[in-house]
């Protein structure tokens, strides 16, 4: 089968008042079926971005590079297949669970939503989307799919959003900071319904998230972006084992066992380039205790790792120094 997801050097630039910034810089990225990657990284580093020109939803993009959705191009698709790709065989839910859902409409309506604009009656799509929901864990489901999103909690509301966001079948899911606004517990318990789902349905999820806590026993691999990069894409538990590259290393190390979040973290001086500041060379290298002289002026290429998995770092293209 081909990959869920397989992007191929794909930049994005924006123009602003001051100029012409580049969010994303030479990005590829490949997602097996099934697969769950998640991508880390500090607010600005570009995950986002990546999601959002995947589904192609930020209209003041200026991409390229290429971005295959289970081997279509959909850098090439009109509007309007892109639409009916949306929701098909990729579909994404966001942080915020009530702003993705309309306060007028019942549950049930949204949920059922997508395979009716797809010509599934009425009756047909009420039942799949009644039993969605009672596989995310909504109990008495075709009851409650009465009722209006202000009658669910945070963490329902998140179930309604993943269901309208699966009842179409996708093949890939991308879920953007999907529990930041969910008390730990409730994260707890969406993270690991992503995961069961993920599993039973064989679908590829893309977890963005600037939490390592949830990443660990969600992810089979995890890429870290930096300023606009990929720094390191490997698999999950070698990352967190031994992380490669010295930003990654840096998060893993710094990052207090008791609160995940990078945003909080305080091993790592200094703070991210801002996109339209973006240092030379190597953008860690006024951060990293490492950086020699190329950094300054070289950015870094991908490269394997004799593990598998691949690093952007000039320390791992010096001779005999491969670990
Ligand atoms: Fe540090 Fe240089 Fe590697 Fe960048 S390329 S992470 S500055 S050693
Ligand atoms: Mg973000």
């Amino acid at each position: 089968a081909a990959p869920a997801l397989d992007v191929a050097g794909l930049c994005v630039d924006v123009d602003t008042p001051a100029g012409r910034i580049r969010l994303l810089d030479d990005v590829s990225l490949t997602v097996r079926p099934g697969e769950r990657l998640a991508v880390v990284g500090e607010s600005g580093s570009g995950k986002s971005v990546m999601a959002r020109s995947i589904l192609r939803l930020g209209d003041t993009y200026r991409t390229t590079g290429s971005i295959k959705v289970a081997g279509t191009e959909v850098t090439r698709l009109s509007e309007r297949q892109m639409s009916r790709l949306r929701g098909s065989t990729v579909a994404m839910v966001f942080q915020d669970p009530l702003g993705a859902l309309n306060p007028l409409q019942t549950i049930g309506e949204q949920v059922a939503e997508p395979l009716r604009v797809r010509g599934t009656g009425r009756q047909e799509a009420e039942r799949a989307a009644a039993a969605i929901l009672e596989e995310l864990g909504v109990a008495r489901a075709a009851e409650r799919m009465k009722a209006y999103p202000h009658e669910f909690s945070g963490g329902m509301r998140q179930r309604v959003v993943l269901a309208m966001a699966l009842i179409a079948e996708p093949q890939l899911l991308i879920a953007d900071e999907p529990t930041t606004a969910l008390d730990v517990r409730v994260q707890e318990q969406v993270i690991d319904l992503l995961h069961e789902v993920s599993t039973e349905r064989n679908l590829a999820v893309i977890l963005i998230t600037h939490d390592l806590g949830i990443v660990a026993g969600f992810a089979d691999r995890v890429a870290v972006m930096y300023a606009g990069r990929k720094i390191q894409d490997d698999d999950a538990g070698r990352l967190f084992r031994e992380p490669a590259h010295p930003y990654a290393r840096g998060l893993i190390e710094a990052v207090p066992r008791i609160d995940h979040r990078i945003e909080h973290l305080v091993g790592i001086p200094g703070v991210p380039p801002h996109p339209g500041a973006r240092p030379s060379g190597c953008a860690y290298h006024p951060r990293c205790p490492f950086r020699m002289d190329i950094c300054e002026v070289e950015v870094p290429a991908e490269r394997p790792l004799p593990s598998g998995g691949t690093v952007a770092c000039h320390l791992f293209a010096l001779e005999g120094n491969a670990s």
